[in-house]
């Protein structure tokens, strides 16, 4: 390579890259049924009417959450009052997702309104960052009665809307809060406990688990490792407190 490049002049070169500029212009000029106006998070394929292959490719994220507000697939869609479906910035870098609403939740339709949403607050606030500027979510989008755990069947029929949430928003960072979220994305039966602490992965995405705010209420000293475990996201996602 470098013999090829001291005996070929400056001139030569240049006009090479000239001729290799002018043909890919050319096919891009042609090639304006793979994509227009580029939205690099949602890119639009424009597409013949009727060509219901990349229609799935189109659903936006308010199209979900639409879907989602008329979801009667478990019985919890019979005792919601609202249906919770995320909040936040859908460019955020980071998205927490927890277990499920509570009653306040429910209440609001908005995730993590209630106590332990007032401390994940905190938290992200301990990031130098505010709400606005990451997703919050749940593995599951009604509240279960009583606040029980989620049950199997309905992880199963709900998790499909996360992952489809996940795939549009798209994040650089996971922070599955508690054992749900960080079993259910995870697939594994290991404990929080043995989870947390480290980077894994979600669909290419990197995730940590860690412990969800409501554990914190009730266990104040678990709050220095979730410490830990947001100094290590901060510093995935390159922000110093005050950045
Ligand atoms: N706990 C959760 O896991 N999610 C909420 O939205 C609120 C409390």
């Amino acid at each position: 390579m470098t013999d090829v490049l001291k005996s070929t002049s400056s001139a030569q070169i240049r006009e090479e890259l000239l001729s290799l500029v002018k043909t890919v212009k050319g096919q891009l000029a042609n090639a304006d049924h793979l994509y227009v106006n580029i939205d690099w998070k949602n890119p639009v394929p424009m597409r013949k009417k009727n060509d219901i292959s990349v229609a799935k490719s189109e659903k936006s994220i308010d199209d979900l959450c639409q879907e989602v507000a008329g979801c009667k697939q478990c019985s919890l869609s019979r005792t919601r009052k609202n249906v919770v479906f995320g909040d936040g910035d859908v460019q955020a870098g980071i998205v927490f997702v927890g277990e499920a609403p509570g009653a306040d939740e429910d209440e609001q339709g908005l995730p993590f309104v209630g106590r332990a949403g007032q401390l994940l607050t905190n938290i992200i606030k301990a990031m130098g960052l505010e709400r606005k500027d990451v997703y919050i979510c749940n593995i599951l989008k009604c509240r279960p009665p009583g606040n029980r755990n989620p049950l199997p069947d309905e992880i199963r029929l709900c998790e499909p809307y996360l992952k489809q949430q996940l795939q549009m928003i798209s994040p650089r960072i996971i922070c599955a809060l508690g054992s749900f979220a960080a079993k259910t994305l995870l697939k594994t039966e290991t404990p929080i406990t043995l989870l947390r602490g480290r980077f894994h992965r979600y669909e290419g995405i990197k995730l940590m688990p860690t412990y969800h705010p409501a554990y914190l209420l009730r266990n104040p000293s678990a709050k220095k490792q979730v410490w830990e475990d947001v100094q290590l996201i901060m510093k995935e996602l390159n922000i110093a407190k005050g950045d």
